[in-house]
C-alpha cells in the first residue's frame, strides 16, 4: 500500500484533507482505521476529516462490511459526482474541451475546428466551449473546481515563448490564465502538455500511486513531465523537462533553437513528417497527419530506425539522473506508432543496478491515448485541490 504521512497540527487541516483523499485515491476504498494506519494521523483526526469530506460529498460511504468480531466496517471511496473539472486543449487546427467528474470519467466533450488563432480570437472560443460543456451535462455548477489548459510550450514568466514546438502567432508572453479567468469566472490553470499528461497519468492512469516517474510526451517536439519523490518537479523557471534540446548527435541536424543534433530533430512528430516529405504540416488537419504517419510504410520504418538510438540514450540519461520507478511514453503520436517505437527500444542500456528486482516495467505506455493532453488538463484543477504537494503547482488564478 502507498501512503504519505500526515500531520496533526491544526493549521495543517487542509494538508491533512488532501492526504486522506490521496490515500483513498491511490489505494481504493478504505475504512477510517485503515486511513489512520496509512497516514499516521490519529483516529480522531481521520474521523473528523472523513465526516467533513463526506458531508461536502467528496467522499461517499460504501456498504458496511461485516467483520468476525465487533462493529461492521464502513469503507469510504471518492464520490465521482463530488466535484467536476474542465480540460481544454488548443492546437493549430482545433480547440477541444472535456468535462470530467472527480473519478476522471468524461461526462461531456466538444471539439471545434479553428485555424491558427491569435489569443484575441481563441479566448472567446475557449470560453464558449467552457460554457457549453457546463450546459451539456446536468450537474451542480458550484461543484466545478476549475478549468485546466494544456499547451505545448517552453515557458517565460507570462506565457509560452517563441521556442514552443507549435508556436502559434501572437501567443508569446500572452497571459492565458488571467485572460481566460476573466471570461469564465472560475479558477484557470495552465501547464505544459508533458506536465499535464504526467498529472493525468498519476491521478487516473498507469502511474497511479507511483512516487517517482518520468513522463515523455511525444508531439510536435518531445518534453518530459517529472514526479520525483511524490513531488511534481518544475524547475526554477518552470522549464524542467525541456529535454527536446538535449544534444544526442553532436554536429547533427540543425534545430530551430540554434543548436545542432537536438533530440527534437530525431524523435518528434516533426521529424516523422520530414521522413514522409510533408513540407508544411500546417496544410493538413491533425487527422490527416495521423493517417499519413500510420500509413507511412517504409519511410516511417526508416524514421523509427533513426529515432531508436537517440531515444535509448535519453531514457538511459533520465534513469541515471533521476532513478525513476518507470518511464511512461505518451503524447500526440498515434498509438500504433508509439507501440512500434517501444518494441524497438529493447535492448535498453543496462540499468543502474541490473540485479535489483523490478515489479514495474522500465518503459510503460500511457493509458489515455490521444486524449492524454486534454485529460491531463482536466486533471490540473483536481490535482491542485486534492494533492498533498499541490503547493509546487502553479497557483491558480481566481
Ligand atoms: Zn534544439
Amino acid at each position: 500500500m502507498k501512503s504519505i504521512s500526515g500531520t496533526n497540527l491544526e493549521q495543517a487541516k487542509s494538508h491533512n484533507r488532501r492526504v486522506v483523499i490521496e490515500a483513498i485515491r491511490t489505494n481504493g476504498p478504505l475504512s477510517r482505521a485503515a486511513i489512520a494506519r496509512l497516514t499516521a494521523l490519529t483516529t480522531q483526526t481521520v474521523s473528523n476529516i472523513v465526516e467533513e469530506l463526506a458531508s461536502s460529498k467528496l467522499l461517499k460511504a460504501d456498504a458496511p462490511q461485516k467483520v468476525a468480531r465487533g462493529q461492521p466496517i464502513t469503507p469510504y471511496s471518492i464520490n465521482p459526482s463530488g466535484a467536476y473539472s474542465i480540460g481544454l486543449e488548443l492546437e493549430r487546427h482545433h480547440a477541444a474541451g472535456v468535462l470530467t467528474d472527480l473519478s476522471g470519467t468524461v461526462r461531456a466533450r466538444i471539439r471545434r475546428a479553428i485555424d491558427r488563432p491569435t489569443p484575441a480570437e481563441a479566448m472567446p472560443i475557449l470560453a464558449e466551449i467552457t460554457e457549453e460543456l457546463q450546459r451539456s451535462y446536468r450537474f451542480d455548477r458550484q461543484r466545478l473546481l476549475g478549468v485546466g489548459i494544456a499547451m505545448a510550450g517552453r515557458y517565460a514568466t507570462e506565457g509560452v515563448t517563441s521556442l514552443t514546438p507549435i508556436a502559434l502567432p501572437g501567443w508569446q508572453d500572452f497571459p492565458v490564465a488571467p485572460e481566460l479567468h476573466n471570461l469564465v469566472g472560475v479558477p484557470v490553470l495552465v501547464e505544459n502538455d508533458a506536465t499535464a499528461a504526467a498529472i493525468g497519468e498519476r491521478l487516473y492512469g498507469v502511474a497511479r500511486g507511483l512516487n517517482s516517474f518520468v513522463y515523455l510526451f511525444l508531439g510536435g517536439g518531445i518534453g518530459a513531465g517529472m514526479f520525483l519523490d511524490g513531488h511534481l518537479y518544475r524547475g526554477s523557471r518552470n522549464n524542467a523537462g525541456e529535454i527536446g534540446h538535449i544534444i544526442v548527435v553532436p554536429n547533427g541536424l540543425a534545430c530551430r533553437c540554434g543548436k545542432r543534433g537536438c533530440l527534437d530533430r530525431y524523435i518528434s512528430l516533426g521529424a516523422a513528417y520530414e521522413y514522409l516529405d510533408i513540407r508544411d504540416p500546417d496544410e493538413h488537419t491533425q487527422a490527416e497527419l495521423d493517417a499519413l504517419v500510420e500509413n507511412g510504410g517504409e519511410a516511417i520504418d526508416r524514421w523509427l530506425d533513426a529515432a531508436v538510438e537517440p531515444m535509448r540514450q535519453v531514457i538511459d540519461f533520465l534513469e541515471l539522473a533521476f532513478d525513476p520507478q518507470t518511464v511512461v511514453l505518451g503524447g500526440q503520436m498515434p498509438s500504433s506508432i508509439l507501440e512500434r517505437l517501444v518494441q524497438r527500444l529493447e535492448p535498453l542500456y543496462d540499468p543502474v543496478n541490473p540485479s535489483a528486482e523490478r515489479n514495474i516495467p522500465r518503459i510503460m505506455i500511457g493509458a489515455t491515448g490521444n486524449d492524454t493532453a486534454i485529460l491531463g488538463a482536466a486533471a490540473l484543477p483536481v490535482f491542485s485541490e486534492t494533492n498533498p504537494q499541490f503547493d509546487v503547482l502553479q497557483k491558480p488564478v481566481g
